[in-house]
């Protein structure tokens, strides 16, 4: 056994029998380096903008929306409401996908519509405050959830909280798969993904009523196994991103600027992993970012 192979099946011993320190292991990691560790990493033939390309809406704002109460985006620190996001696409990227096929690997999303995604991964904090944030902003999201992380504390009904009253098109802010324990998916097995994946998916399933159409790799590894085990259980699509929250502001991959179509990470993360600044004060910081570069938010279910 090479001392690497040796080294990597201790590190996995140790998180199994870590238990309730892993969660606060896993956020420091992944604050320093992990979940968010600047730019995705997937295999090269994998990884890269989906061949396919979305249509793109008109351009004009969702009909039907009430003028926004200054009050309500100067209580959550903006200077001015968020735009609405355009109309959606009339084509998906995983439209005309059937059941088992390998899911599309989506690091950014092919549009020309000035929005950006905003997701937020594991599930740690829970504060009470962004949930009253979200509503009062309308604020579109997408959730990709730990199991073990997640469940936590006030566990899912946080996250179900947070999914929002379904707007005038119906729909709620989305929850998605990230894994049942945050392991680096790389250094398992197929058969140990396929769990790690599927086992999510059911819980998800089992908690929400549907299986979530998205799955984003912990610290963005995968590999071909992770994409058959996902494919296998319902995932139409593995999420990436490009740009970064971190504390103050946004970290991107490439170009130094938010562009177009941008899925945007960030984490349920409160004042002991963010140096004191809260939930809400960083999604503060994240919105007026997006604004200040003439980006609105829009949610990423409509287009992928
Ligand atoms: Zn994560």
């Amino acid at each position: 056994m090479s001392p690497s192979i040796s080294g990597l099946r201790a590190s996995r011993r140790r998180f199994r029998t870590t238990g309730p320190a892993c969660a606060a292991a896993l956020l420091l990691a992944g604050l320093l380096a992990g979940c968010s560790s600047g730019s995705s990493s997937g295999p090269d033939k994998a990884a890269g903008s989906p061949s396919a390309r979305t249509g793109t809406g008109t351009g004009a704002a969702s009909p039907g929306a009430a003028a926004p109460d200054p009050e309500t985006y100067r209580r959550w620190g903006l200077d001015k409401p968020l735009a609405a996001p355009p109309k959606p696409p009339s084509a998906k990227l995983t439209d005309g996908m059937r059941p088992g096929d390998a899911p599309k690997v989506v690091k950014r999303v092919p549009t020309q519509d000035k929005v950006v995604f905003v997701t937020f991964d594991d599930g740690a904090e829970k504060d009470p405050a962004f949930v009253r944030m979200a509503k009062d902003l309308k604020l579109p999201f997408s959730m990709f959830l730990t199991d073990d992380i997640a469940r936590a504390g006030s566990g899912y009904d946080y996250f179900e909280r947070l999914r929002g009253e379904a707007g005038a098109d119906g729909k709620r802010n989305g929850v998605h798969n990230h894994t049942l324990s945050h392991p680096n998916l790389r250094t398992l097995s197929p058969e140990a993904q396929r769990r790690e994946v599927c086992g999510q998916q059911e819980a998800l399933e089992k908690r929400f009523g549907s299986r979530p159409p998205l799955f984003r790799p912990p610290y963005g590894n995968y590999n071909d196994a992770t994409l058959t085990a996902a494919g296998g259980c319902g995932v139409k699509a593995v999420v990436l991103w490009e740009a970064t929250m971190q504390i103050n502001d946004m970290r991107y991959a490439d170009g130094g600027k938010l562009r177009a179509g941008d899925i945007v990470l960030a984490h349920f993360r409160g004042p002991q992993e963010l140096k004191g600044t809260s939930m809400t004060q960083h999604v503060t910081n994240m919105l007026r970012s997006i604004q200040r570069q003439g980006f609105t938010v829009a949610r990423l279910e409509d287009y992928v």
